[in-house]
């Protein structure tokens, strides 16, 4: 090939495996100078950092995507007996009804609402296997985000919560959204008004537009979050430790979800909110149409 001049330093792995070399190449007789070397091994030293960076985050990839694999098969396996344990539970329960067993229903209601719990758990790990977040797989049609909220408002109120949740909106707001999903993000938002608002009596929901947006923001007059938390909230796992309440029940994911379901629908989420006065998470949608 007419080359006259070579220096090469072998691309060298931490195990000492070769994986070849960085060299370079002159076409004339010439002698490398000691600075020249000392670029090259500079060089090479980066490009095996380059290539060790790459071959990591590969296999953290390959890595990540079978956890998320695995999650979503175990979910999908624990759903179905826990479909029959609530099925049975209410079968039992309406028999011993008849009998007029009210001491042994009322236990049966302590089962079922554990089920409900633990379905909820399944629920979140589901969700939170990526495939399940893929806007792709989503169906997204037209909808009145004031039913959706009305709807879930309605199944909170006759669970027996304490809170009263009141629902403000100046007008009909319609959007473009998978329905499943949005009613999850608000579940999750007024289960967490519940959760960290104990001793509040009501809960208010506003929804407005905002230029081409409508807004929805959940008010609860709970512990409210310091300034420092508030964008990590919302990453996956991330609960809040200094708390004044005991035993919380949570994962730290229905935030890392809700903001997932949210972006998948081109909105936005966030909260305002100063510690001990309560918060307000909103989220936002583009807006797909409005009836005064
Ligand atoms: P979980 O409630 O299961 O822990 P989330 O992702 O829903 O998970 O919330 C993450 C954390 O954010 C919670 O652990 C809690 O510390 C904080 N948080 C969420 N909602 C509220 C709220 N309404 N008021 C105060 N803190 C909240």
């Amino acid at each position: 090939m007419g080359v006259v001049a070579y220096a090469g330093i072998p691309l060298l792995t931490d195990d000492g495996h070769a994986l070849g070399t960085c060299c370079v190449l002159d076409f004339k007789k010439r002698k490398w100078t000691e600075d020249e070397v000392e670029i090259l091994v500079e060089l090479t030293k980066a490009v095996m950092t380059e290539i060790t960076l790459k071959s990591t985050t590969v296999r953290l990839e390959k890595e990540t995507a079978a956890k998320d694999e695995l999650i979503s098969i175990a979910a999908h396996e624990l759903k179905t007996p826990m479909t029959s344990m609530k099925a049975f539970a209410q079968i039992v329960q309406q028999k011993l009804m008849k009998k007029g067993e009210y001491e042994a229903v009322e236990d049966l209601k302590k089962i079922d609402q554990q089920i409900n719990k633990v379905n909820k758990l399944i629920t979140h790990l589901f969700d939170n296997s990526k495939k399940e977040n893929d806007s792709s797989t989503s169906q997204k049609i037209s909808t009145s985000i004031n039913t959706i909220i009305h709807e879930v408002i309605e199944e909170f109120q006759s669970s027996g919560i304490k809170q009263t949740i009141k629902l403000h909106a100046a007008a009909d707001y319609l959007v473009i959204a998978d329905k499943e999903r949005i009613v999850q993000v608000v579940n999750n938002l007024i289960s967490n008004a519940i959760k960290y608002a104990p001793d509040a009596k009501k809960i208010d929901i506003q929804i407005e537009s905002e230029n081409t947006y409508v807004k929805v923001g959940i008010t609860d007059y709970g512990l409210g979050i310091d300034q420092s938390q508030k964008n990590k909230i919302f990453e996956r796992f991330y609960r809040i430790k200094e708390t004044p309440l005991k035993k919380v029940a949570g994962m730290g994911l229905g935030l890392y979800i809700s903001s997932n379901i949210i972006y998948n629908h081109k909105g936005t989420i966030g909260v305002e909110s100063e510690k001990g006065n309560g918060s307000t998470f909103f989220f936002t949608l583009p807006l797909a149409g409005k009836i005064s």
